[in-house]
């Protein structure tokens, strides 16, 4: 075991705190990574205030990592040391069902390991990226390309792969329409992400305060959804529409706007359930759907997307002192777009 520094929630209603966590010692597959920054996810925060259902505290949250690998097992073959690397979401899976076989490991039909919260396969609590290091199999740690720099290569590891892997399965492509709700930490990489794959993007956001900044980003269109006449103007329009907003919504509104064949995708989530009219699916033989993070092989796919293409998130660094006040931001969506720790300020 390895004690190394981190940043954790010590109950559900505390501030966080720096302190220190454990780090397994090395298997044979495994990977030592000396992280360099983390990014700050909404869920980051349900799941240390508890909202997400009770956890065990202390806790260190984090699941947009990036860093560089400092030591290998002896088994290691996919990673050396000195490579540039990211963990995201999950950090192992059964990889025997049909789902991880598939490459579907997110779906893992025995529960895959969350890289926070989850109970790991030597019985401790996985803790996540809020540290110093972290020592992860080989298998879940993805190449983080040359050309993306690692800061910027963070919020990739969920918000990215969250909304790349949506608008690839329902193929978001040249002549396609697709719309994204809201303009966060995942809206923002999903209006580029689509725009990248050559879908007419257009963004649906409570306000246009964000207007110039969603064009930037690639939207071709921009309406605000507290406007009645936008829904009236959008009837019939999209092929997808990805929601990124965790407030509840009115489905039927959102719905009417799917043209034949349309899917609206959820990727943020209301506690509550959402009512939906089925006669709003009726019509256009429109769908309803959700989509949780990728694949490990999809993540790659998508890490090597952005690098090609030139795309990555907008960031503000800040030092792990700055945590709190961040989540309070966060909180307020006064963040554009995506906080990152940087974790020198607590090696
Ligand atoms: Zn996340
Ligand atoms: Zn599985």
């Amino acid at each position: 075991m390895r004690t190394v520094n981190a940043i954790a929630a010590p109950s559900a209603t505390e501030p966080l705190v720096r302190t220190t966590i454990e780090r397994r010692d090395l298997g044979p597959r495994d990977v030592l990574i000396e992280i360099r920054y983390a990014g700050i996810c909404h869920s980051d925060i349900h799941t240390v205030r508890g909202e997400w259902g009770p956890i065990s505290y202390p806790q260190t949250v984090g699941h947009e990592i990036v860093g560089a690998v400092t030591e290998v097992g002896a088994e290691v073959a996919r990673h050396a040391v000195g490579d540039r690397v990211g963990v995201g979401c999950m950090v192992n899976s059964c990889r025997e069902c049909v789902n991880c076989q598939a490459g579907q490991e997110q779906y893992c039909l025995a529960g895959n390991t969350g890289t926070y919260t989850a109970v790991d396969r030597d019985g401790t609590i996985t803790q996540g990226g809020y540290s110093t290091h972290i020592v992860v199999d080989e298998d879940f740690v993805l190449r983080v390309p040359e050309s993306i720099p690692y800061e910027k290569a963070a919020p990739l590891l969920c918000a990215g792969i969250t909304t790349y892997s949506p608008l690839s399965h329902w193929k978001a492509g040249p002549g396609s329409k697709v719309a994204v709700v809201g303009l966060g930490g995942l809206g923002h990489m999903a209006v580029k992400i689509a725009a990248a794959m050559g879908a007419e993007v257009t963004v649906l956001s409570q306000t246009l305060g964000k207007k110039d900044d969603g064009l930037a980003f690639g939207a071709r269109h921009y309406y605000a959804t507290g406007d009645p006449d936008t829904f009236e103007k959008l009837k019939n329009t999209f092929d997808l529409i990805v929601n990124t907003v965790s407030a509840p919504v009115d489905m039927g509104a959102y719905l009417s706007l799917l043209r034949l064949d349309g899917t609206l995708v959820a990727v943020g989530a209301p506690p509550e359930p959402l009512p939906v009219q089925v006669f709003a699916l009726f019509g256009n033989r429109r769908s309803f759907a959700g989509s949780s993070i990728g694949g490990i092989a999809e993540t790659q796919e998508m890490l090597d997307f952005c690098a090609e293409h030139g795309i990555a998130p907008e960031v503000e660094v800040i030092d792990g002192d700055a945590v709190n006040e961040a989540y309070e931001r966060v909180l307020k969506s006064d963040v554009r777009y995506r906080f990152v720790i940087d974790i020198d300020s607590i090696r």
